[in-house]
Parts: C-alpha cells; sequence; structure tokens
C-alpha cells in the first residue's frame, strides 16, 4: 500500500468512537484502476443512523456554546491533521477513486481552503439591529446554526465535497452526521481519523456509510436534524428534497449539470484549447461542471478542432492515477464506462465524425480513451445529457441569439463557459445564460471565496464564500420591548 495503512478503517465514526454495523454486515470497497478489493466498510442503514443524529444532537449544544473563535481554532487543528499527512491521504483518495494524484493532492489542499476559509468567516455571522417603528421598543436580529446537518455526498469529490459542507456547518454552529458514496468512503472516514488526531469533541463529525436509502430517510424524517445538504445526481436530489420537504428540513442541493462550453470567432483559441482541455478532461471529465457540449462558431470551427485533437493527443496520458505522468485515471465504474460508451455510439449512429478515441482502453481497471467527436447535433445525447466522462463533442454555430438559445435549452443550470475578447459580448453573454457559475475565458472557476451553486434542475443554495454560510444559519428576530423607554 502506498500509503499509511490506519488509513484505511473498516468502521465508522459516531460520537468520537469506531463502530460496525448493527448486522454486522459490509459493503466491499474496490480500486477502479486495478479491481483490487481495498477493504470492507460497514453497511449500516436507519438504526445507526439514529444513533449518529442523536450523538450529534447531544454535541450541538456545547459546540453552539463555543465562541467562533474556540469553534475556529478546532477547525484549524483538524486543518492541521489534514495537511500533515496531505501526501497519504492523496493517495487513498487516488486508490478507491481513481483521480490521478496530482489531482487528489489539489482537491485535498482545496478541502483544506474551504475549512480554514470556514474557520475565519465563522467569526463575521453578523446580524442586525433595525430601527424601530415603535419608541419603546428594539428590534435585533440575530442568526443562529440550524441545528445538526446531514451532508450526503458524492463520490467524485470524496475530500472536498464533504469540506466544504463540513467547514461552513461547523463554522456556523452546527454538528454534522456525513454519509459519503459507497464507491469512496475512506477517503471519508479518514475525516474520522483527522478528528480524533485533531481533538475535536465526540459527536461534532458523525460519518456512516451504508444503505444510502435508508440513511437519507432517516436523516430526512429525524426531527433532531434540521438540515440536508446533498451533492449529488439530479434524480437523487429530487428525491431528498421531496422527502426532506415532508419534515420541512432546510436543504441545499448541489446536483448534476450539461455544460456548455463556447468558443466564438473572436477568442484567443490557445487560451479556448487550454480552457477546454481543463474543463472537459480534469477528473476524466467526472465533474459536475464540466464542459459537456463545446460549441464553436463556424469561423474557428475547423482550426478548434485541430488544436484541441493536438493537445488532446499530447496532454492526456490515461493510466493508473498513482503512477507519474498519468493525467486520465479510470471511471469510477463499468456502468459509468457504460454510459459514455453509449453516447459515443449515439452520436456516430447520428452522424457525428470520430475524430480521437472512441472506446475502452485496457481489460482490466475502467478506462475509456479520451474521446473527440465532431460534427456534433442537438438530437443526440450528449446534447442532452450529463456525460460524466472523457468525451469532447463538438458543435457548430453561426450567430450570438442562436447559441443563447442553444446554451439555456437544458434543465439544468450549474456552470457554463465562453471565449471572446469583446467585451460588450462578455456582457450580454453573463446576463442572458441561465446558469449559477460563468467562466469568462476561464475553464476552471471554483475556489472557496466564491459562491458554487445552480439554478433550474442542477440545484438550490450555494457552497463556499460568505453566502454558503447561510445555508446553515436561521434568522432570528427579537423585539425587545419593557425597556421603560
Ligand atoms: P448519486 O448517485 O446521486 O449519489 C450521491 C450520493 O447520494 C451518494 O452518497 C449516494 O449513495 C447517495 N444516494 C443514492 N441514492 C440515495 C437515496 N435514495 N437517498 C439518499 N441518498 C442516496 O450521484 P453520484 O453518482 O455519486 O455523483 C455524480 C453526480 O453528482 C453527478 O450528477 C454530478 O453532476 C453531481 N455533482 C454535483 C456537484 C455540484 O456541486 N453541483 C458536485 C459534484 C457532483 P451511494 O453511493 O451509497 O449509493
Amino acid at each position: 500500500m502506498s500509503f499509511d495503512p490506519a488509513l484505511i478503517k473498516n468502521a465508522n465514526f459516531i460520537d468520537g468512537t469506531w463502530i460496525s454495523a448493527n448486522s454486522g454486515e459490509t459493503l466491499g470497497v474496490t480500486n477502479p484502476a486495478t479491481w483490487e478489493p481495498i477493504g470492507e466498510v460497514p453497511n449500516c442503514g436507519r438504526d445507526e443512523t439514529k444513533k449518529a443524529i442523536s450523538a450529534a444532537h447531544k454535541a450541538l449544544k456545547p459546540w453552539k456554546k463555543l465562541t467562533a473563535e474556540a469553534r475556529s481554532e478546532h477547525m484549524h487543528k483538524l486543518c492541521d491533521a489534514i495537511m500533515e499527512q496531505i501526501a497519504d491521504l492523496a493517495a487513498l483518495l487516488t486508490t478507491e477513486m481513481g483521480k490521478p494524484l496530482a489531482e487528489a493532492k489539489g482537491e485535498i489542499a482545496l478541502g483544506v481552503k474551504y475549512i480554514r476559509f470556514y474557520a475565519e468567516e465563522g467569526k463575521r455571522v453578523y446580524g442586525d439591529t433595525i430601527p424601530s417603528p415603535w419608541a419603546d421598543r428594539r428590534i435585533l436580529v440575530t442568526k443562529e446554526p440550524v441545528g445538526v446537518a446531514g451532508a450526503i455526498t458524492p463520490w467524485n469529490f470524496p475530500n472536498s465535497m464533504i469540506a466544504r459542507k463540513l467547514g461552513a456547518a461547523l463554522a456556523a454552529g452546527c454538528t454534522i452526521v456525513i454519509k459519503p458514496s459507497e464507491f469512496t468512503p475512506y477517503s471519508a472516514l479518514a475525516f474520522g481519523v483527522m478528528a480524533e488526531k485533531a481533538g475535536l469533541p465526540g459527536g461534532v463529525i458523525n460519518i456512516l456509510t451504508g444503505n444510502a436509502a435508508e440513511i437519507g430517510a432517516e436523516m430526512c424524517e429525524n426531527p433532531d436534524l434540521r438540515k440536508i445538504t446533498f451533492t449529488g445526481s439530479t434524480r437523487v436530489g429530487k428525491l431528498l428534497a421531496a422527502q426532506a420537504g415532508q419534515h420541512m428540513k432546510k436543504i441545499s442541493m448541489e446536483l448534476g449539470g450539461n455544460a456548455p462550453f463556447i468558443v466564438f470567432d473572436d477568442a484567443d483559441l490557445d487560451k479556448a484549447v487550454a480552457g477546454a482541455i481543463a474543463s472537459k478532461f480534469r477528473n476524466s471529465g467526472q465533474t459536475c461542471v464540466c464542459a459537456n457540449r463545446i460549441y464553436v462558431q463556424a469561423g474557428v470551427y475547423e482550426a478548434f478542432a485541430e488544436k484541441l485533437k493536438a493537445a488532446m493527443d499530447a496532454d492526456l496520458i490515461p493510466g493508473n492515477g498513482l503512477e507519474t505522468g498519468i493525467t486520465q485515471g479510470p471511471l469510477i465504474n463499468e456502468a459509468a464506462l457504460e454510459k459514455v460508451d453509449s453516447h459515443v455510439k449515439d452520436a456516430l449512429e447520428k452522424g457525428g465524425s470520430l475524430k480521437a478515441g472512441g472506446s475502452r482502453v485496457g481489460s482490466a481497471g475502467t478506462f475509456f480513451a479520451p474521446t473527440l467527436i465532431a460534427n456534433a447535433t442537438p438530437d443526440m445525447r450528449v446534447a442532452q445529457e450529463e456525460t460524466f466522462g472523457p468525451l469532447a463533442a463538438l458543435f457548430k454555430f453561426e450567430t450570438e441569439d442562436e447559441i443563447v438559445a442553444l446554451a439555456n435549452n437544458t434543465e439544468y443550470g450549474l456552470a457554463c463557459y465562453f471565449y471572446t475578447s469583446d467585451l460588450g459580448r462578455s456582457f450580454r453573454m453573463m446576463e442572458q445564460l441561465e446558469y449559477g457559475l460563468v467562466g469568462v475565458n476561464e475553464g476552471v472557476i471554483t475556489t472557496e471565496v466564491a459562491p458554487f451553486g445552480g439554478v433550474k434542475d442542477s440545484g438550490i443554495g450555494n457552497e463556499g464564500s460568505k453566502y454558503g454560510l447561510d445555508d446553515y444559519l436561521n434568522i432570528k428576530y427579537s423585539c425587545i420591548g419593557g425597556l421603560g423607554l
């Protein structure tokens, strides 16, 4: 093993202790690059979720009573513990998820930035005094933690999707119960190891693995849990939002996308190609913000296609993410590979022309060759669905009005990107694109200091920045009378 074996925790972290499932059942975890088993984590359900929520609820009162500064100190200690072992944690993440080691390190460092940002931002949870319409009363507005938060997270960013929820929750004074994806539980459970190392009070962070539907249902129904924060597919997000709505839980939903990546005739083509490579192929195309539809204006279509192909040939090297020089890890599992394959076949059947890749690589591991398809059209599945894999599909367009309509013609509204050197056009596009995140001449825009969130079927709420903290706070208005004024 290329990392500290103590990081493989085949147990769940509840109330500061490590437990097994009541049934003793486990779920196997496999390395997607080699198909080798990594370990077995508990297959927990309703009862263990109740236990975790109860531990978080017990820890809530003392945690929210701490000053923001004291919570901040705990959070910085957690970050110090993570940074001390970042090399091990990155190797663990690559082993269970597949992304290249450099990306895994980058993800963990970004996760730490989120937690440190919120450790400080928690000190700035300001209230308000409002001029009173009554001479003898005063109006005070304060912000309070919502209570215990339940976090359900995906496999594509096994560390940072947890870090950005955990950071905001803990800073706001909430405690948390985390349920990671069954494919990447160890990076999540490692937060338990780090919390122990950092001396965090028991019950503030609880992590459990197992039956997603049971754990999700208990989180939605349990009156001691007041907030559901979810990152994952739109399908599951809608299901959870409906369940949470039955019990009037506060929700944040970070869901799927279908990002348009638009290149105008007046764009800097080399920058646009570099942006397309980063946006499309980071994490082998398995990001919610990754370019799904690449629209190129007719005047530069051929030139862009050639340059993109050359860059793909030069930069994209599939293989085991633990090996030096690899830039394209495996897809998470066979189902993910089949989805990409079906999008490629569908596009080719409908008139697309294959310029690179097009099929799986090797016979072990779930590797798909970085693929380029030209002459893509709106009737193809790649135009309508999130591919979530290394398929770049090029669409040709003529006018600005046409591309705005095409780009917005989706139920999703997470990220979009465009490249142009015309300032007026930049503002016209920014204002017309129905998306929560806009990259203007930039292909990767995520940072802890800016809000991250989608519109339409891509979700509700924001993570990161000062706005992300509001999702973990309730507003309280107090009217103070009897002052003898
Ligand atoms: P997913 O299938 O929706 O799973 C996400 C999480 O939900 C996992 O922990 C999963 O558990 C759990 N889950 C599944 N069914 C559930 C249920 N009935 N009740 C409660 N929880 C349930 O998504 P994924 O395949 O892991 O992740 C990829 C998706 O996430 C893509 O659509 C991507 O765009 C989106 N995403 C969005 C953002 C964003 O910020 N907007 C960021 C990253 C990813 P199990 O794995 O144990 O089944």
